[in-house]
């Protein structure tokens, strides 16, 4: 099969369709294929073993008889001799086999890109992301009641409008904030499918529902390492001392449950850290208020992130 190319269809067609081994040249009129095994499209002229002139041609099928032979077919002649409808029932059960070895395929090589993936989505990105998603939804949350609008700015520039029922703030990535506790944890997501992929033996014959639940599984991989990856830059452009001083200057403003976010450098690492508001709680004896109270997440190192382009090309 070397002489042939794969093409984006996946359909894999021959080039030399004339090498392959144990071709019969000549068939006795009257004969009929059972079926097509391949097709070819060569830049030479190959001879038909249908019709008495062994037509030249370029396009054909490789042809299987009901008693085992093979023998080359040009397009053209297999509808002239058998009819239209056969010649295309044939093309099409040809289609669909090669279809579905293109899926084969495309699973094989998920399959074999898991060793290497696995190197760079490993239990500590995972462990990163959930770090991430952690400090994200506690401001989130912290900031409730008064959620405000999130716009995105390059530029990096805040604009802070403050109304009655909304405040709009922008900072670059501040996009984030929009996570939620249901926020799905794609890297771990992806780490999960990592695992279902390299227990398939893409050795043995698959069935066609195992082929495409793996598909699936593909798909869905890719989408949750791009969009982990998304997540993972965008944490490291928001999570800057710049930008969370410009966010605790909203927060200040703003009817917020926390007051404050800022970064905290310590030798054992670098922390996020929020403050609440404090409680004031009215009672006979004229009230109690709670000071405001301090939150500290660790915040993870986001600086030598792998790149997705670099991770998906070994998969796709
Ligand atoms: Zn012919």
């Amino acid at each position: 099969m070397e002489s042939g190319t794969s093409n984006d269809t996946g359909s894999f067609i021959l080039s030399h369709p004339e090498e392959q081994p144990n071709l019969t040249k000549k068939i006795e009129g009257g004969s009929a294929p059972s079926h097509y095994i391949n097709r070819y499209h060569a830049d030479h002229d190959v001879a038909c073993a249908f019709c008495a002139k062994q037509t030249p041609h370029r396009r054909g099928y490789t042809a299987q008889m009901p008693d085992g032979r093979i023998a080359l077919i040009g397009r053209d002649c297999a509808s002239e001799f058998f009819g239209k409808e056969r010649a295309s029932s044939w093309e099409k059960a040809l289609k669909a086999q090669e279809d579905r070895r293109a899926r084969r395929r495309v699973v094989e090589r998920a399959v074999a890109s898991v060793p290497s993936l696995l190197v760079q989505i490993t239990p500590e990105l995972v462990s990163i992301e959930r770090q991430c998603l952690d400090i994200t939804c506690a401001i989130t949350e912290g900031m409730a009641g008064r959620q405000p609008q999130v716009l995105r700015r390059d530029n990096g520039d805040w604009d802070i409008v403050a109304d009655d029922r909304r405040v709009l703030y922008t900072v670059a990535a501040a996009a984030i904030l929009n996570a939620g506790r249901t926020r799905r944890h794609h890297l771990a997501k992806a780490l999960e499918a990592l695992k279902k992929l390299s227990a398939i033996d893409a050795t043995t014959d698959m069935s066609d529902k195992v082929v495409s639940r793996m598909l699936d599984l593909r798909t869905s991989l890719i989408a949750d390492i791009e969009s982990g990856l998304r997540l993972l830059r965008r944490c490291a452009r928001f999570y800057t001392a710049n930008n969370l001083k410009a966010l605790s200057r909203v927060l200040a403003s703003i009817d917020s449950g926390i007051t404050r976010v800022d970064l905290k450098v310590k030798s054992s690492g670098t922390f996020v850290r929020l403050t609440d508001r404090g409680i004031r709680i009215e009672g006979f004896d004229g009230g109690y208020l709670r000071e405001a109270e301090h939150a500290t997440f660790p915040l993870p190192n986001l600086n030598e992130l792998p790149s997705s382009e670099q991770i998906l090309a070994l998969i796709k």
